[in-house]
Order: structure tokens, then C-alpha cells, then sequence
């Protein structure tokens, strides 16, 4: 449901995010003004694709060097121009028209030549007036017109021309109005179009310049042009010689002498390329369609193909006009407004992948503590969740990058199935954190104990199985933010791994639980002075000789305060500040005593004591251990020590060698909380151990679950074909203990049998035991 609302919102925004763009792009290119400058560059790329050749009803009779060297020099005599213009309607030319300056008179007699040829003709050629500034200073032009004699016989025309600041001829006048005189261009009377005077036109790139058919005027006078080319057609007399200037540089076709471009100018007339454009409303109504049509759903690059096609579409579109020689359409602005969408899509696209990298973990792709903190503050309900794997590194060493990732997958999913489906995140190593909704305190507290019920099985990742015991910090979001929320659950977490606990939930007496592991520390020394701490003895039970063979020495502290202090509550917080050490070799003194005086009394059994994984690795601390050992002498045979074997899965090489020595002294070794770690009982082969210890959530489950059960079965057998006697921690009822006895177990430990109890209160169930059982 949500899905599909941020889907709907997202494709909403996509088209709302789209359409601004563009409109903004489009805004901001229209006010740069650059979009006719762009408009002309692309109406000119287009031209310079569909080159058009002249009609061949315009030709062009040139005045060209050639002419020039062959007839007197220049100007001249205007008796040249009218034998020409005889030879011209000797061939039966329709019309002549004349781009030469003939506004001041030459001789008399020369003028006369010209006119009275002009006569002949009909007096219907076209001779040039130009506009010309009044004076070097002024901004008032006057037009130049060909002196009376000529122009009584003759149409006018106007010949002037305006280029561009850049000197290139792009727009021709239809006419012009000098001091209150309108006049039509010579190219309209070509033409025959005569239209507004005012207005002006495009000359047409299309047109090639090189098609329009040209004579030199020597050649005409010489007769040896044949007059059936020029019969019918409108001729343009005018100077092409390059010592006579008179050039123009035209779009695509270079700098070309005026005449031909009056000649381009009367083409594009007739072929009828002088159409206005119709504007941009076209371009921009297919801006639309096409931003429409990219905003549907689909792939970024399908998107920004579609911008991109629309982009093709707009921009082949005024050919359609201009090859129907309608006008044609403005395109910069649509064009202008579907790049910066284009652009901008790719901009947020890149945006929207470095917010997803900043939002989810490297390792495994699930969203990490920002994406939590970054979750909508929904006025704070529900509670935070943090689970975190105890000794998470010591299982990360052991597996490749896909399996940490395979991990993650597993341990999410015994999460889901724990305490249902919520969007889980990845807030650190071995770290998960969710929030749930509609749970009470109570409820929740059960949920995540059933979870870490779930962690009892081990994870198959290849063919290795890992342990994984989650402890788990609860915050509420109440009053707090994510991240806040996010924080206090961390810190509950923390509180639960240094007290051994499997969930804490985050309040005051919580905020307090660095200032409570400070105020241990300062008092541990002074509570072992004033026997605060002090061991108490859990007997150990022997199946086949019937009798207590033994005990394990558990640490109490009787805090004047707080009252009783659980061994799972100071023992983390002593080994994480280095403080382990002196308290272990405290219990070893109690211990040795204790296996004297039983010695002594004639008891036989032997007191074990725990003795921290880490220890191993301290050489101050083997180095005090043993030499205790070597004091006591005999009496070591008396004692023995539980390790976990996390000490030789860490540090292999010390920690067999300190425990072959141990052994040599005669103290016994136990394998303690067997089947929590990592290891399998072959890998253990390489322990020098006496005894292994099965832990107790396994005896304590095997009546119900018929894999612990397997495993404390196949346990038993396997140790005892290695040579180790077993014990099973946790036996607390009698069908337990059957169990085990059927299973061959050696040795029973737990409430069944008694809780840990004063040396006294040992010595008096050892009499009163005895016979008790024996009954
Ligand atoms: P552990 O070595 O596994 O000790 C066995 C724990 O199981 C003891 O808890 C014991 O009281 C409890 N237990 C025994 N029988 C039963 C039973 O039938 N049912 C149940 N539910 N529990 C039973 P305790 O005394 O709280 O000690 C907790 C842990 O603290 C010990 O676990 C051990 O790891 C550590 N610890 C205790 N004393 C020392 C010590 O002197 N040195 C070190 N390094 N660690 C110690
Ligand atoms: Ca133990
Ligand atoms: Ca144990």
C-alpha cells in the first residue's frame, strides 16, 4: 500500500520534476537571447542538408576581369552598357536589370548610347538605386538614383543591402523607403512579389549559388553566347570582378560578388523560401507530448532515450514546412527546455545513487544507521530494536565476503521469523536494528527472548556451522527521534553484552551502567578484603560411583548496596578493563585451601575454577599461575581449571603449551560451555583436556527438542571415544538426569543435585549425600 503511493508520488514527481525543468531551462534560454542566434545556425545546418538549384530563369551577364581587360577600363563608356543591353534584346530577354552605380553622368554622348539602347528594349529594364548616409556625420540617408537621362527610360530598383554586425547577408528588404520614397527591391521586381515594402526576408542557404547560370559581358558583346540560352529569361548585369569589391559572405556559400546575391535574393522569391516562420508553439506543444511521455514509468535510460527521441523528433520537425516551402518552426526553446530535463535527469539520477550508497551498508546492501536516522520522525511510536552478535570478529575471520553476506541473510531471516517482518537495517558489524509497533513491554521482551531462542541452532554457511548469540538493547522511540532512539538502544545493547544479559532496556537506572562498572572497579579490591567476593562450590556429580566428586568454584559478591551481584554482571566488566587476572588467582588461593582442608578432612574430590579465555594470552598472568601451582604442590592434583575453548581457537600455540603444562603439575582440565562455540569436538582432539562440559541450554532443552537431544546424545559418545569425561551442566529435574544416565553421561552438575553452596554447607551434604543417594 505504501509501495504504491510512494510509486504514484514518485511518478508524479517525475513528471511535475520534468515539466519545471524544462519550462525553467526553456525560461532561462529565452532570456539569455540566444535562441534566435541558435534558431538561424540550425534553419542554416538544415538549409546546407537540402541544397536546391536555381531556376535558370535568372542569369547573371557579369562584369568579371576578363570583361574588364578586353573592354577599355573601368567605368565604362555607357555606350558598352548599351550595346549590351542591345545584344541582350537581340537574344529576347524578358527582362535586364542593371546592379551598377549609374547615378552620375559620364559624356553626353556616352548617356545618350545608353539611353536610346534602353529605349529599344522597352524602356521595361530595371536600373539600381542605392541608399547612401547624407553625410560623413549624419544619420540621414539619401537615395542615389540614376541620373534623368537613363532613368526616364527605365523601372527602379532598389539594390541595397543589409548585413549582419558579423558582415554576413542573412535578411533582404522587400523594398526600402528613402526620404519618404518607397521603393521596391530590385529581387521583388525580379521576382514579381512585390508584398510590404518594410518587410524584410531570408536569404535562402538552400539555394546554390553555383547553379544560377552566368555570362561574362565580353562573351555577350562578342556574340558568343547563343542567344536561345538567354530567350525568356531576367537578366542581372552586375560586377564580379574581385579588383571591383562589391562581395558579401552569405551563409554556407562564402563571400560571393552583390550581384549574385541579388540573384540568390530573387530566387528565393520566386521559389517561394521566403515564407515566415510560424514560430515556437509548435516545437513546444511537442515538448510537452514528449516530457508526457518520458515521465511514464520505465528504466532512467529509457526515460532519457524518450527525452532523447523527442529531442530528434523536434528537431527534424521544420523540415516538413520548409520542404513544402510553408515557413518553418522555432525550435531552440523546446529544444533548449528538453536538454536541461535530459541533463537534469542524469543530475538527479547521480543524485539519487549517491543517496542510496550513502544509505545502505557496502558489505550486504541493507540499509545502514543513516538510512535509520534518515526515517520519517513519526511523532515517535513503536520501539527500537538493536541485536548484536556477541564476538562478532571472531566469526567474521572465520568466513569470505559472500558468506558474510549469506550470513546476513540468514540471521535477517531468523530475525523476520522471530518477531515478524519489519525493514531491517545494518547499523555496524554483527549489528541489526528494526522498529516494531503495537507490541506492550512484556510482550516484546518475550519476542526477543524467543528469537534468541532461535540462535540456539547453528548457521549453516558452507561447510562450516557458526554460533551466533545475539544480545539485544530495547529503546522506545517515545519522546525521541531515530537516531536518538537508535542511540539509547545501542547503549542498552552494550549494557546487556557487559552485564552477559540477553536483552536490556534503555532508561535511567541504564544511563547509569558506565558509572556503575567505574564504582565496581574502585570497590573490587576492597570487597575481596572485607570477603564481599568469595566463592561458593556447586558439587559435581558422579553417575557410575553414585558419590560428589567434585566442585565448581562460582564467585559471589554480596555488595553492602546493591545487594547480590551476579558473576554475569562484574566478571565482563573485570575482563574488559584488565582486572581479571588478580580476582582469578584470588579464587585460586580459595580454592587450593578449600582442596587442602577436604584433603586433609579425607575427602575425595576436586575443586574446579573458571578461568577466563583471555588469561591465556597474558604471560604475567600463566607466569603467577604457575608458580601458584608449583607452591601448592601436591594438592594441584586436587584441582582443576575450566576454559572455554575460544582460548585455543584465538591463541593456539601459548595456550596449549600453558595447559600441557598445568597438566604436567597434576591439575585437571575442563572444556567449559562446550557447543556454544565455534569448534567441533575433533578440533578439540588438539585440546590437553580431561573433561568436557556440555552447556547447559542444551541439557536444559533436551527433553523437548530433539536436536539437542541428538547432539548431547552423539556429544557423550564421541568424547568418550577421544577420552574425555563429560559432564552435563544445568540438570535441574530427575527426567533429566534419567536421560543423561541412559545417555552414559559421567558426571551431572546442577540444581537437581544442589545450587552452589558455602564450603561448610558442601562438607555437610558430602556426609548427608552420600547416604541419601546411596538409599
Ligand atoms: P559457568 O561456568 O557456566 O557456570 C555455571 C553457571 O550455571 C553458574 O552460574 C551456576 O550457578 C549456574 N547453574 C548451575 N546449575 C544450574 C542449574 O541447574 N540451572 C541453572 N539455571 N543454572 C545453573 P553463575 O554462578 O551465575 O556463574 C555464571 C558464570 O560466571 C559462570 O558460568 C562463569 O562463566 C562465570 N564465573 C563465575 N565465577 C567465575 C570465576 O571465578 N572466574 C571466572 N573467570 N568466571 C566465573
Ligand atoms: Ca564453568
Ligand atoms: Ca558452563
Amino acid at each position: 500500500m505504501i509501495d504504491r503511493a510512494t510509486k504514484l508520488l514518485n511518478r508524479l514527481s517525475a513528471a511535475i520534476g520534468f515539466l519545471s525543468v524544462a519550462v525553467l531551462g526553456l525560461v532561462a534560454f529565452y532570456w539569455s537571447g540566444l535562441s534566435p542566434e541558435l534558431d538561424s545556425q540550425l534553419r542554416l545546418a538544415r538549409d546546407l542538408t537540402m541544397k536546391r538549384p536555381a531556376t535558370g530563369l535568372i542569369h547573371i551577364v557579369e562584369i568579371d576581369s576578363k570583361s574588364i581587360k578586353q573592354l577599355d577600363s573601368w567605368p565604362w563608356k555607357r555606350g558598352i552598357h548599351g550595346a549590351l543591353v542591345d545584344k541582350l534584346n537581340d537574344a529576347g530577354v524578358a527582362n535586364i536589370a542593371f546592379d551598377v552605380d549609374f547615378s552620375s553622368p559620364s559624356t553626353a554622348a556616352e548617356d545618350d548610347k545608353f539611353a536610346r539602347a534602353l529605349d529599344r528594349f522597352g524602356g521595361s529594364a530595371i536600373l539600381p538605386t542605392f541608399r547612401q548616409l547624407a553625410s560623413n556625420t549624419g544619420d540621414v540617408y539619401t537615395e542615389n538614383v540614376p541620373i534623368d537621362e537613363l532613368r526616364r527610360h527605365a523601372f527602379l530598383g532598389s539594390v541595397n543591402v543589409n548585413p549582419d554586425a558579423d558582415g554576413t547577408m542573412r535578411t533582404f528588404a522587400r523594398g526600402t523607403v528613402t526620404a519618404r520614397t518607397a521603393r521596391p527591391s530590385l529581387a521583388a521586381l525580379l521576382a514579381g512579389t512585390p508584398g510590404q515594402i518594410a518587410d524584410t526576408f531570408r536569404l535562402s542557404s538552400t539555394i546554390n549559388p553555383d547553379s544560377i547560370p552566368r555570362h561574362s559581358a565580353a562573351d555577350v558583346l562578342a556574340g558568343r553566347v547563343a542567344p536561345a540560352s538567354l530567350a525568356g529569361k531576367t537578366v542581372i548585369i552586375g560586377a564580379t570582378a574581385i579588383e571591383l569589391g562589391d562581395r558579401y559572405a552569405v551563409d554556407g556559400h562564402g563571400i560571393i560578388p552583390g550581384v549574385v546575391v541579388q540573384a540568390m535574393a530573387a530566387e528565393t522569391l520566386i521559389q517561394g523560401l521566403d515564407k515566415p516562420s510560424m514560430g515556437a508553439t509548435p516545437g513546444i506543444t511537442l515538448m510537452l507530448a514528449g516530457l508526457a511521455w518520458a515521465s511514464r514509468k520505465g528504466s532512467l535510460r529509457g526515460r532519457l532515450a524518450r527525452v532523447f527521441g523527442s529531442m530528434i523528433a523536434i528537431g527534424m520537425m521544420p523540415y516538413i514546412p520548409e520542404m513544402l516551402r510553408l515557413g518553418s518552426f522555432d525550435i531552440a526553446l523546446p529544444l533548449a527546455g528538453l536538454s536541461s530535463a535530459f541533463v537534469a535527469a542524469i543530475v538527479i539520477d547521480n543524485i539519487r545513487k549517491l543517496q542510496v550508497a550513502r544509505m545502505s551498508d557496502a558489505e550486504t546492501g541493507l540499509p545502514n544507521q543513516h538510512a535509520f536516522a534518515a526515517q520519517a520522525d513519526t511523532a515517535g511510536e513503536g520501539t527500537v530494536v538493536v541485536m548484536r552478535i556477541k564476538a562478532y570478529n571472531s566469526i567474521a575471520v572465520l568466513l569470505n565476503s559472500a558468506e558474510i553476506v549469506a550470513f546476513y541473510d540468514l540471521i535477517c531471516a531468523r530475525v523476520r521469523t522471530g518477531v515478524g517482518d519489519h525493514p531491517l537495517y545494518k547499523l555496524g558489524d554483527g549489528q541489526l536494528g528494526w522498529t516494531m509497533h503495537d507490541v506492550d513491554p512484556v510482550e516484546l521482551t518475550d519476542m526477543v527472548d524467543g528469537l534468541a531462542a532461535l540462535f540456539i541452532t547453528k548457521i549453516p554457511l558452507g561447510r562450516q556451522e557458526i554460533v551466533a548469540v545475539p544480545a539485544f538493547g530495547i529503546a522506545s522511540r517515545a519522546g525521541a527521534t531515530p537516531a536518538q532512539a537508535l542511540t539509547q538502544a545501542e547503549l542498552a545493547v552494550n549494557a546487556a553484552l557487559s552485564q552477559g544479559l540477553r536483552w536490556v532496556i534503555y532508561g535511567d537506572e541504564m544511563g547509569n551502567s558506565a558509572e556503575f562498572a567505574q564504582r565496581m572497579l574502585a570497590e573490587v579490591d576492597d570487597a575481596i578484603a572485607r570477603r564481599e567476593i568469595y566463592p561458593l562450590y556447586q558439587p559435581k556429580w558422579s553417575i557410575k560411583d553414585q558419590r560428589i566428586i567434585g566442585v565448581e568454584a562460582l564467585l559471589r559478591w554480596n555488595h553492602p548496596e546493591k545487594g547480590a551481584i551476579r558473576p554475569d554482571q562484574f566478571i565482563p566488566v573485570l575482563e574488559e578493563n584488565n582486572r581479571i587476572a588478580d580476582i582469578t588467582l584470588y579464587v585460586f588461593d580459595c580454592c587450593a585451601a578449600q582442596a587442602a582442608a577436604w584433603a586433609a578432612a579425607g575427602h575425595d574430590l576436586k575443586v574446579a575454577l573458571n578461568v577466563s579465555a583471555p588469561l591465556f594470552a597474558d604471560p604475567l598472568f600463566t607466569k603467577n599461575l604457575l608458580q601458584r601451582v608449583r607452591n601448592i604442590g601436591s594438592i594441584a592434583t586436587k584441582l582443576m581449571i575450566e576454559i572455554t575453548e575460544s582460548a585455543v581457537v584465538t591463541n593456539p600455540d601459548t595456550t596449549i603449551a600453558t595447559l600441557i603444562a598445568l597438566r604436567e603439575l597434576g591439575i585437571g582440565v575442563s572444556i567449559d560451555d562446550y557447543g556454544t562455540g565455534q569448534s567441533t569436538l575433533s578440533y578439540l582432539k588438539r585440546f590437553p583436556a580431561d573433561e568436557i562440559k556440555i552447556d547447559q541450554s542444551f541439557v536444559s532443552r533436551m527433553l523437548e527438542s530433539k536436536s539437542d537431544q541428538i547432539l548431547v546424545r552423539s556429544t557423550i559418545e564421541l568424547a568418550h571415544e577421544l577420552g574425555f569425561s563429560v559432564v552435563a551442566e544445568g540438570v535441574e529435574d530427575q527426567a533429566c538426569y534419567d536421560k543423561l544416565v541412559e545417555f552414559d553421561c559421567d558426571v551431572i552438575q546442577g540444581w537437581h543435585i544442589s545450587r552452589p553452596k558455602t564450603a561448610a554447607d558442601v562438607e555437610a551434604l558430602l556426609t548427608g549425600a552420600i547416604r541419601k543417594k546411596a538409599a
